[in-house]
Formats: C-alpha cells, sequence, structure tokens
C-alpha cells in the first residue's frame, strides 16, 4: 500500500470517526442502537461513494500525491466530501442581517464537526494560540517567506493545540472547537466550522484596533482593500509571487484613525471634566474621572489596542493631580482648624 494511500485512509477513519462522535453528542442519552447502526451505515456509503466521486480513477495516487507535495500551500482541512457541501459564507460575503451596520467576510467559512483537525497551510512560526473573543480559540501562522500570515479561528480550547513556535506545512496546529466553545455559548450555540483567513502582509503590519486589527472576522470595509486575499485563490496558487504577497498600501491615517478617534474622545472628555471640576472647586470629580480613565485603558488592553497607554496615562494624571489637590484642601483646612477663630 503506497504512502498516499495509507494517508488517505488514516485521514477518512479520523474523519468518519469524528463524523459519529459529533451525531452521537447530538442524539442525546437515549439514541436507540438501531439509529446507530443505520447512521453508521449511512456514513459509510456515504463516504465511499464520496470517495469514489471525488477521486476518478485515471488520477494515480502517486500523481495526486506529487500535486499536493508541488501545491506552494496546503490545504487547512483533511479532503472530505463537505467540501463541496454549503459553507458558512464565503470571501466578501455580506452580513445584511446587520443592516446599516452590514460587514464584510474576511475569510472563508468551512463547516465541519466538532473535534475536526485543522493543519498549517504553509512552513512559519504560530505567533498567536489564544482564546480570543467570538473565535473561541485563534491560532495565527506567520509566513514570512510568502510575507503572509493564516489565520484559523473557532477552534476548540479544550483539546489540544499548537503552541508559539515553528510549524511545518501540513502539521496539525489544533481542532476545531464545540459549538459552546468555539465562540457560541450554550445558550448561542455556533455552527461548528473553520473561518479561515489569508492575509498579505505580516501581523505586525496591522497594530492597530477597529476594522484594520489583525484579527478582524467581519469588516465594515472591503476585506480586499486591507490585504485579506481570496482563501481559495491562495490556496490554489501554484507559485509565490516574487518577493511574496504585497500588503495594500495604507496610510498612518487610514490605519490609526479609528483607534486615534475614540482616545481623542475620552481625551478631550477628559479635558473637559477637569476643567468644570476647577471651575466649580471639586476636586473629587477629578479622582473619579481618573479612575474611569483607567477603567478604560485596562478594556483597551484587554481588547489589544496599542493606544491603551494614552487613556492610562491621562488617568493617572487626573488621579495625581486631583488627590493633590484634595490633599492639599485637607491641609489647607486643617491648619485653619489648628489657628481657630
Ligand atoms: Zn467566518
Amino acid at each position: 500500500m503506497s504512502v498516499a494511500v495509507r494517508t488517505r485512509l488514516r485521514r477518512e477513519a479520523t474523519h468518519f470517526g469524528f463524523q459519529i462522535v459529533d451525531w452521537r453528542k447530538r442524539q442525546g442519552p437515549d439514541v436507540e442502537p438501531g439509529r446507530i447502526m443505520l447512521r453508521l451505515l449511512g456514513l459509510l456509503l456515504v463516504g465511499v461513494l464520496g470517495a469514489n466521486a471525488s477521486e476518478p480513477v485515471t488520477t494515480s495516487d502517486a500523481v495526486a500525491a506529487a500535486a499536493q507535495h508541488a501545491a506552494v500551500f496546503a490545504f487547512p482541512l483533511d479532503p472530505s466530501p463537505a467540501d463541496t457541501e454549503p459553507y458558512c459564507a464565503d470571501f466578501e460575503n455580506c452580513n445584511v442581517r446587520a443592516g446599516r451596520h452590514r460587514k464584510y467576510h474576511a475569510a472563508r467559512d468551512y463547516a465541519r464537526p466538532a473535534g475536526t483537525p485543522v493543519y498549517a497551510i504553509a512552513d512559519g512560526r504560530v505567533s498567536f494560540s489564544g482564546r480570543m473573543g467570538g473565535y473561541g480559540w485563534l491560532v495565527i501562522v506567520d509566513h514570512p517567506q510568502a510575507n503572509l500570515y493564516s489565520l484559523y479561528g473557532h477552534l476548540s480550547p479544550s483539546r489540544w493545540h499548537k503552541r508559539p513556535g515553528p510549524v511545518r506545512k501540513g502539521e496539525l496546529i489544533a481542532y476545531l472547537g464545540d459549538s459552546t466553545e468555539n465562540g457560541g455559548t450554550p445558550k448561542h450555540p455556533l455552527v461548528t466550522h473553520l473561518h479561515f483567513g489569508v492575509r498579505a502582509g505580516q501581523r505586525a503590519d496591522y497594530p492597530s484596533q477597529g476594522e484594520w486589527r489583525w484579527q478582524a472576522g467581519w469588516i465594515r470595509s472591503m476585506p480586499s482593500d486591507l490585504g485579506w486575499l481570496h482563501p481559495a485563490a491562495i490556496l490554489a496558487a501554484e507559485s509565490l509571487p516574487a518577493g511574496g504577497f504585497r500588503k495594500p498600501r495604507m496610510n498612518f491615517m487610514s490605519v490609526w484613525y479609528p483607534e486615534l478617534l475614540r482616545v481623542g474622545f475620552l481625551l478631550l472628555a477628559g479635558l473637559g471634566s477637569a476643567a468644570y471640576a476647577y471651575r466649580k472647586k471639586k476636586p473629587a470629580l477629578l479622582l473619579v474621572y481618573g479612575i474611569v480613565l483607567s477603567v478604560i485603558a485596562r478594556v483597551f488592553w484587554i481588547k489589544g489596542m496599542t493606544t491603551y497607554l494614552l487613556p492610562l496615562a491621562a488617568g493617572i494624571l487626573l488621579l495625581v493631580f486631583g488627590g493633590g489637590w484634595l490633599l492639599r484642601d485637607r491641609l489647607r483646612k486643617g491648619r485653619q482648624d489648628a489657628a481657630g477663630p
């Protein structure tokens, strides 16, 4: 048996196993054994027919293996009949449900059962592997040789996942998460799927928050304007452009304005409250706004916004100034009391 056939059999068996486990989980505790047998038979038939349909007899395993080896990028999932099933959202699909707040999908989704293995598309370095908001677990792999990074969302925090460090093409990086841990919750479960994005440039090229942030999934601008590439086109690429994929030209303001706008508003509000506190001679107001700014800075920091330092500095300044003012008032009052009437 050739290596390609063995690999394919192993991958099919893994996928088959996960499908059964996933289906069994969804059925609840009292499913009849007869139904399980029927389901097993059905899946087996689909697997056999699907494999036959997707693999022309004229393509030898050697040719298929050579093609997979020659491709610049590996597919992030095992080949399976599910690839032809409708996926959750294609690249640049528009989220019309959100009405005027509509956003575009910066990736392609592949619907698969929880526990499906996910692989790195090329050699590189896992630069991020951690919990990230609506993604559940998120893995990002930098590929400096191609000047792009790949993003894999809705992974499983509870299963094994690769830690930051070097990674090889086709290497296992994580598993798809259950619908309650992949960004979904028991109350609002999320369809188990891989959110797969590819972006020109490196993660460090996109430091700011807002639509331009490096882990964006749904964004207001057209994703291709911000360097997101069509995942299907990248996976089908037969060669790398000289010097890798070029990131879009973005000037300073276009990268930073959403973040600067928010920080600017906060600082203006801080300045306004300071002026108000000074006029009304109420140092406690400064303390209150200092605390508010510090809390906001903490939120910015959690959200990965690089400009968290500005509200933090302003918050500390207000706290020190307000505290000093309050202390001076106390001392003065104390001295007056000591001097007596
Ligand atoms: Zn998605």
